[in-house]
């Protein structure tokens, strides 16, 4: 170990298998220091200068300690399940751990539950939400949603569905199908809201109106009918199934552009702060791609594969390749970033406007929605595809 001296205010940790060196906030304990790092304590061995610790051992500032893969596979090398030592279906290397079926699924919905018991950047004690509120869960069809239903209702919480219909041909309308039979299946209340029925534009002819892009427009409107649905359907909070690559790659390009804005509100926990408004919660943000769909498949749960067909240009996707890249040479990268700007950073950004004062929230003199300005951005946008959309339908605008 080394003899170099650490920051102050933090546990100098060595990890195995790639070998390298992470810092984590001190004094803690070492249970502490391993749920920070998302290890389980039973798949390691902590270590401090040549000594063995235990859970309960409280780390100061500056100590070094190195934590040390202990569960090898099986006599034929294959990976076996931390919890049973069955044969694994899904290995983890951020938490340097594998499942079986079963187990894989009570790891998801422990990150789960541990989101919802404890998000990072709220009060201590305070929750997302509670048993016997009314919660309302947005759901695209792709993996990450329906796992987060299928999860939740298996926790025993009364949950609602809401679909979107954004109008984008075939992908959509399977998408549709999708939620629909996941909700017909198991005898689930489903919202459905065609974007074109109700707002007179689809996601493609809003771009096409405006110049807009499809997602901007596409991304302005499904936020707006979330909160609306949730307004007027009277449930207590609004999830949505944003994951770990979701946050890493969205806090990647906040902080790239100093949005300091977007860096303010981009936190699992959104509380109301307005008579039109739920709160909104994200309680996939623990969990990794792979793992959302690793969850879909050992469920059962049939979700669309294919990609949104008008994502092109869409830098999310250029930001999640270059995380892929870190990750694979440093696992766990990306769960340190988003955690460690939720539990150290993410107050220190404020919404507030040009002459730094936060900015109040009142009612859209069209809509009735929250909004900072007089007319909220979503019924700005509509008006102005209204004004041109019946041109650009028939043909007359090229
Ligand atoms: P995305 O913005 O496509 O990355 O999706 C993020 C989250 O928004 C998903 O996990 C869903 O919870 C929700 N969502 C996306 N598209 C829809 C949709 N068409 N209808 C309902 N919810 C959606
Ligand atoms: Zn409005």
């Amino acid at each position: 170990m080394s003899n170099e001296p650490s920051a102050s205010g933090t546990v100098r940790v060595r990890l195995r298998n790639p070998d390298r060196t992470v810092e984590a906030p001190a004094p803690c304990t070492v249970g502490e220091l391993l749920d920070g790092l998302d290890l389980l304590p039973h798949t390691v061995l902590v270590i401090h200068e040549a000594q063995l610790l235990t859970a309960d051992r409280l780390l100061l500032p500056a100590t070094e300690v190195e934590v040390r893969p202990v569960i090898s596979g099986g006599a034929d090398g294959a990976p076996r399940c931390a919890v049973c030592r069955a044969p694994a279906v899904h290995e983890e290397p951020r938490h340097r751990a594998a499942w079986c079926s079963t187990h894989l699924a009570d790891h998801v919905h422990n990150q789960i539950r541990k989101a919802i018991d404890r998000p990072p950047d709220r009060p201590t004690g305070e929750r997302m939400f509670h048993y016997g509120q009314r919660l309302l869960v947005a759901v695209s069809g792709g993996k990450d949603s329906l796992a987060l239903w299928d999860a939740l209702l298996a926790m025993g919480y009364d949950v609602d569905g809401l679909y979107v219909g954004l109008g984008i041909g075939g992908y959509s309308s399977r998408s549709q199908r999708v939620c629909e039979a996941f909700a017909t299946a198991r005898g689930l209340t489903l919202h459905v809201v065609d974007l074109a029925e109700r707002y007179g534009y689809s996601t493609p002819s809003g771009s096409d109106a405006t110049g807009r892009s499809t997602c901007g427009v596409c991304g302005l409107s499904k936020r707006y009918v979330f909160d609306q649905v949730a307004v007027e359907q009277d449930y207590d909070v609004l999830l949505t199934g944003h994951n770990l690559d979701d946050e890493a790659a969205t806090l990647l390009g906040n902080v790239l552009r100093w949005n300091e804005g977007f860096l303010a509100r981009q936190r699992p926990v959104l509380a109301a702060r307005a008579v039109n408004q739920r709160r909104k919660c994200k309680p996939m943000f623990r969990l990794s791609e792979r793992e959302s769909a690793a969850y879909c498949v050992v469920r059962g749960i049939d979700y669309v594969v294919e990609e949104c067909p008008l994502v092109d240009g869409n830098t999310g996707h250029e930001l999640k390749a270059a995380l892929d890249l870190l990750e694979a040479a440093s696992p766990g990268l990306k769960a340190q970033f988003v955690f460690g700007f939720l539990e150290r950073v993410a107050d220190r950004f404020v919404d507030q406007d040009d002459a730094g004062v936060q900015r109040e929230l009142r009612a859209c003199a069209s809509c009735a929605m929250p909004t900072t300005t007089d007319t909220c951005a979503f019924c700005r946008q509509r008006e102005a595809i209204l004004a041109v959309l019946p041109l650009a339908t028939s043909g007359v605008r090229t």
